[in-house]
């Protein structure tokens, strides 16, 4: 990008991002809630290392990725970044398991465990690195056939296995919704806040993290409960329209 291109960059990011806070508040308001419970995650996987600077430039301090050696790259990019050391990046993605080694030690929060199998694998090789990684289990509440991730049943049978891992620290839940449904959207969210509910009493943890809304359905989101937002278009992409 040209230097006024970037200048231009700038001012729509620190603009969309205003709108964005404004919306958030707003759900928040709805639920009873304060906007300073939700996390407001940038999903960095279209951008490149100037586009996320600018993003910290404009107020963003968690980032997200869904590729593992993106997400190495990104953080050796933004580590490199004068001021942007104290960057949190997640992963939001899909993992399997030989590209474990890429994301613990680098990614503060995997949000993708999707099954038994990876949590197993990504304790073992945590163990043996001697590092502890937060993660999250990505449920799919919808039962959409093209999601990955537990049924909101095998979450609940595969709580106790996960919580003798010995490296892993379970923070709480991740869903995505169901695209252009508003309704099935909303559904699927409280569907994921009462998932935790239940798995909080049946386990005695705080599971407080639910990683909940994209773009199109974070207001929503956040009225039923989300307490992490992952935004990618709506932050990064000036096409993307803000229908407010
Ligand atoms: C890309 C992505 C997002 C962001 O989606 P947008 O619709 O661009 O906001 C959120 N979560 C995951 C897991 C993603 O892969």
């Amino acid at each position: 990008m040209g230097a006024s291109n970037m200048d231009s960059y700038r001012a729509f990011m620190s603009e969309r991002r205003a709108q964005i806070v404004e919306r958030l508040a707003q759900a928040a308001r709805t639920s009873g809630r304060s906007a300073d419970d939700v996390c407001l995650l940038a999903v960095s996987k279209t951008v490149g290392i100037d586009e996320v600077a600018c993003a910290w430039d404009a107020g963003y301090r968690v980032f997200g990725e869904n590729r593992p050696q993106e997400l190495r790259r990104k953080a050796e990019g933004m580590a490199a970044i004068p001021g942007m050391e104290d960057v949190r990046l997640d992963m939001i993605g899909n993992l399997q398991t030989n590209k474990i080694n890429q994301v613990i030690g680098c990614a503060h929060l995997v949000h993708s465990v999707s099954s038994l199998h990876l949590a197993e694998a990504i304790s073992k090789r945590a163990v043996v690195r001697d590092v502890r990684v937060r993660i999250l289990l990505e449920i799919n509440v919808s039962g959409e056939a093209s999601k990955s991730g537990f049924s909101p049943s095998e979450a609940r049978e595969a709580l106790e296995q996960i919580l003798e891992m010995p490296a892993l620290d379970l923070e709480g839940v991740m869903t995505m919704a169901p695209a252009h449904d508003p309704q099935a959207a909303r559904s699927t969210f409280s569907g994921l806040r009462e998932l935790r509910d239940t798995m909080r009493s049946d386990s005695g943890l705080p599971l407080d993290v639910l990683s909940c809304g994209m773009s199109d359905d974070f207001g929503i989101a956040v009225e039923e409960g989300s307490t992490l937002v992952r935004l990618g278009r709506i932050v990064f992409d000036p096409a993307y329209e803000l229908d407010v």
